[in-house]
């Protein structure tokens, strides 16, 4: 352990340094081109075998170290979101201003990526120092942000010799990644009617834009019918012109669609394309159906989770200073109280009723209770292939939402960096954990069989759908 603290001491400013880099490149899904190459070239350089476009995108990659034992994965992510440009440090909305409008880090996916690299190559370090053998892998997994990068790449089969793998998420508390996540499908439908004169000859034209408009209402009406924790999202994507004088010839509407469990996310989506051939059929157009991707639901991993939470309270509380302390309660003090009590009302039990600007201790993990958090993961795929594992770690003022300003301006702050390296020594400690007990291994593959139930994984994206970025 005195090792990996050495290490992790050592490695610190290349960790930051790095972080930062891809911080400021901000890159979309499936254009991660320069902050994939910072990560490949950085592993290269630290031994280990580096293989390209896996799955068939040049933004994805697998880098590995070591001959024999068990195959030990690190998931990265390094992409942004699009729209959350935002300048590091400002206390207000600002968007840079020589990008405004453009991308930003805003689900600290640069910290993700980051600290997985480096808790690989100290895993590697620690089996080179004579810690046992294992085959060290970390993936560089593109586009988590509306590209199910990891959905590709596992029906692509590029994790299916994987014995663990592990990851984490930033965040504003630190605890076991507990939750199952929604599976979700997204599909395009596009409307073809016939455009005409609106005014000289409407009973020539069939209105696309109106087949929107009654598959919208349809499936609103869909809604009092399906589970309840089912979700349904739509955005009008081309609502077929500017022109009110002219009957809608093309209009476009995508689905997001979205629940507990693969064959009833696979269920609704049925339901959704018979409202759409209904608003075709009622609006005499034709409906093109364009499946455009999907994820699995979570499953989540006792066996892993428990070792993990040992290790993070073995790590103990986060220490950051009175100036870490003061930043992060001016970010905190920009949130609504919505913001902050959607945080804390999971860990009442430890709060008490205090809202601290860190959250600097651990969540308790309850293994009884698995809960749904209400969004959608790529890592769910990897979830179903291989006992998966993953880590909250408190990197942002207590209450920061996902996706929001605050959290791309909190991106470089100290805490962001101190959580960072703290979420690779649990990472790397529970993976050492793992090598060491591979009877753990053992126990984590059999509780993923019983809760596939003996079923093979099955892809929720058909071997026929186009790698996104290959559509015309
Ligand atoms: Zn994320």
């Amino acid at each position: 352990m005195e090792q990996l603290q050495e290490f992790f001491r050592r490695e610190t400013p290349r960790m930051t340094a790095l972080a930062d880099q891809i911080w400021s490149l901000a890159e979309l899904r499936y254009a991660e081109t320069a902050s994939a190459r910072l990560h490949m070239d950085a592993l290269a350089g630290s031994g280990f075998r580096i293989t390209r476009d896996v799955a068939g995108i040049p933004t994805a990659f697998m880098a590995e170290w070591g001959e024999t034992g068990p195959v030990i994965a690190f998931l990265g992510e390094y992409d942004a979101l699009s729209g959350l440009n935002q300048q590091s440090g400002a206390l207000v909305c600002t968007p840079s201003v020589d990008s405004p409008g453009l991308a930003g880090h805003g689900c600290g996916h640069h910290l993700l990526g980051t600290s997985a690299h480096f808790a690989a190559i100290a895993l590697q370090a620690h089996l080179q120092a004579g810690g046992g053998q294992a085959r060290v892998r970390y993936y560089g997994c593109p586009a988590e942000e509306g590209g199910s990068g990891k959905t590709f790449m596992a029906r692509a089969g590029v994790f299916d010799d994987v014995d663990a793998a592990l990851t984490w998420h930033p965040g504003s508390f630190t605890g076991v990644f507990s939750q199952s996540t929604l599976a979700n499908i997204q599909a395009k439908f596009i409307f073809h009617g016939k455009a005409s004169h609106a005014a000289h000859s409407p009973h020539l034209g069939r209105s696309a834009l109106d087949a929107v408009e009654l598959m919208n209402v349809g499936v609103n009406y869909l809604r009092e019918h399906m589970p309840s924790d089912a979700r349904v999202h739509y955005a009008i994507t081309d609502s077929g012109g500017l022109s009110p004088n002219v009957v809608q010839a093309r209009a476009e509407v995508l689905y997001l669609i979205r629940a507990a469990r693969n064959h009833e996310a696979a269920e609704l989506y049925e339901r959704v394309q018979n409202v759409a051939r209904g608003a075709a059929l009622m609006t005499d157009c034709k409906v093109e159906i364009v499946f455009d991707k999907a994820c699995s639901n979570l499953l989540q991993n006792r066996t892993l989770n428990q070792v993990l939470y040992a290790k993070l309270q073995a790590e103990g509380a986060l220490t950051v200073d009175t100036g870490e302390q003061g930043q992060a309660g001016q970010f905190q003090a920009t949130l609504s109280k919505n913001d902050i009590d959607a945080v804390s009302r999971p860990l009442a039990s430890v709060l008490r009723g205090q809202v601290p600007a860190v959250f600097e201790g651990v969540a308790p993990y309850d293994p009884a209770a698995e809960e749904i958090l209400f969004g959608s993961t790529d890592v769910a795929d990897v979830s179903w292939i291989t006992p998966t594992v993953q880590a909250w770690v408190a990197c942002y003022a207590f209450g920061t939402p996902m996706h929001s300003w605050q959290m791309v301006s909190q991106g470089q702050s100290g805490l962001a960096h101190a959580g960072m390296v703290r979420a690779a020594r649990v990472l790397t400690a529970t993976a050492i954990e793992l090598v060491q007990r591979p009877e753990l291994i053992a126990q984590a593959q059999a509780e993923l069989l019983e809760r596939r139930q003996g079923k093979p994984y099955a892809c929720p994206i058909p071997a026929d759908v186009p790698l996104p970025f290959l559509r015309t």
